[in-house]
């Protein structure tokens, strides 16, 4: 679990705003919910036999011997508040999104640790392939405006509870006939629930699965027809896809599409997938909820701040101006001056310790502001004082009651 510091939140908070602002135009609302949930909320809707809840979830029993676990995702907790405010009362179409720490016990390593924060967003109550593209529309166009390159979404479907037993059935048969060369987890992953064998990071189980049974042969009519209606739209849109047949992800809620963004970059290593998702139309059901369509996604945002890091932009706002004093007679005119130029709207530094001139200049170079202007009693008596700019030029002349105005009007100032 990291501690986020001054100097990398500015651009966790950067990629928090870009988010905000994009889902907010394609209409999502942003709901909070609590950090911990009944554990059997997890164990209902992502499946037992998953990774997350059979190895990850950090579960524990409360005092009132209840099972609890920290929300290992947001899909489960979303579709619960759903239910709990009996949403779909209220509208036919609902667009969800959330930004927050989620907890799985995985072992650590670059983009992945054991608190990480997701953004991710729910749209309920359209079973429509125009929903599943637009969801992917508005990550797509939000990576964008990152300005992340190279990244590619995976696209598949797993067809529905039509079609997909008589591809489990085939999948079984073939794994079975595969035991002894797959894994001791996939061995018992086959028995219980055989879609897992396709997500083993195990690179000889990746080989044996991708020459097994291929899911898009085994969708049925309707399945076939949504896929199909949802790649032309992706087209339409002028989305670049990749269809991959071996996308499954790592929860059990999955209904026809599932997709994926990966990042084509070495800072992430083998934690390459900066986001997934896909279509549930049968969780909120299962969870006891009304019968209502959903799609979603959720994105790591440690591993968008690793990518956005590696692009060496600077986020977070500069410092305008650093306030110096050149004698201590002039220190409180100094304080009160930064006061009125930050009540102003301004970004200011001011030494409060006081020293000499040298050590609030070094000071002022470290806070990277555009400006100094130091204030001494020749400035107080005259009421004039100078914008030095710290990249060097001239130092520009101001009256000490029009100095907000003034940076204004050069270029750039906030
Ligand atoms: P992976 O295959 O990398 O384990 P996943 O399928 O478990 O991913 P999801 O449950 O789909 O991941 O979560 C969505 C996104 O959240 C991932 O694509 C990833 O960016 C991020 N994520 C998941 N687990 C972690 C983690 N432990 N640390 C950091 N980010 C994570
Ligand atoms: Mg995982």
């Amino acid at each position: 679990m990291n501690d986020l510091l001054p100097g990398d939140i500015e651009t966790w908070q950067h990629v928090e705003k870009l988010a905000r602002d994009m889902f907010g135009r394609f209409g999502y609302g942003e709901i909070r919910t609590p950090m911990v949930e009944d554990t059997a909320l997890f164990v209902r809707s992502v499946g037992e036999e998953t990774d997350i809840v059979g190895k990850e979830m950090y579960t524990f029993e409360d005092k009132g011997g209840r099972s609890l676990s920290l929300r290992p995702e947001g899909t489960a907790p979303s579709a619960r508040a759903y239910i709990e405010h009996s949403i779909l009362n209220q509208e036919p179409v609902t667009r969800w999104f959330y930004i927050g720490p989620m907890f799985r016990y995985e072992r650590m390593k670059t983009g992945r640790y054991r608190q990480f924060f997701q953004i991710g967003a729910e749209a309920y109550g359209a079973k429509e392939p125009a929903q599943d593209a637009e969801i992917m529309d508005m990550v797509a166009q939000f990576l964008s405006a990152l300005g992340l390159k190279d990244v590619t979404l995976n696209l598949n479907s797993l067809g529905d509870e039509a079609c997909r037993p008589a591809y489990h059935a085939k999948l079984v048969e073939y794994l079975q006939a595969h035991r002894a060369e797959v894994c001791a987890e996939c061995q018992a992953r086959m028995d219980r629930n055989p879609l897992r064998v396709l997500d083993c990071k195990n690179e000889k189980c990746q080989a044996i699965a991708a020459a097994g049974p291929n899911v898009l042969d085994f969708l049925c009519e309707p399945c076939r027809a949504h896929f199909g209606d949802l790649q032309r739209k992706l087209t339409a849109l002028g989305i670049p896809f990749v269809v991959n047949s071996r996308l499954v992800r790592g929860l059990d809620y999955y209904t026809r599409t599932v997709f994926e963004f990966v990042a084509a970059h070495p800072a992430l290593g083998t934690a390459s997938t900066v986001g997934g998702g896909g279509r549930y139309d049968t969780m909120m059901k299962g969870l006891g909820g009304p019968d209502v369509p959903a799609v979603g996604f959720a994105m790591g945002l440690d591993r968008l701040v690793l990518l956005l890091k590696e692009t060496g932009q600077a986020f977070g706002a500069p410092v305008d101006l650093f306030v110096a004093v050149a004698d201590e007679g002039s220190h409180d005119a100094g304080l009160a001056l930064a006061s009125r130029l930050r009540r102003e709207g301004l970004h200011v530094a001011f030494d409060t310790r006081g020293g000499s001139l040298k050590s609030q200049m070094k000071r002022a170079d470290k806070t990277g502001a555009r400006f100094t202007l130091v204030l001494g009693e020749a400035e107080r008596s005259s009421g004039k004082a100078n914008l030095k700019p710290m990249a060097g030029g001239d130092p520009i002349p101001v009256a000490l009651d029009a100095v907000a105005q003034a940076l204004r009007a050069l270029p750039s100032a906030s």
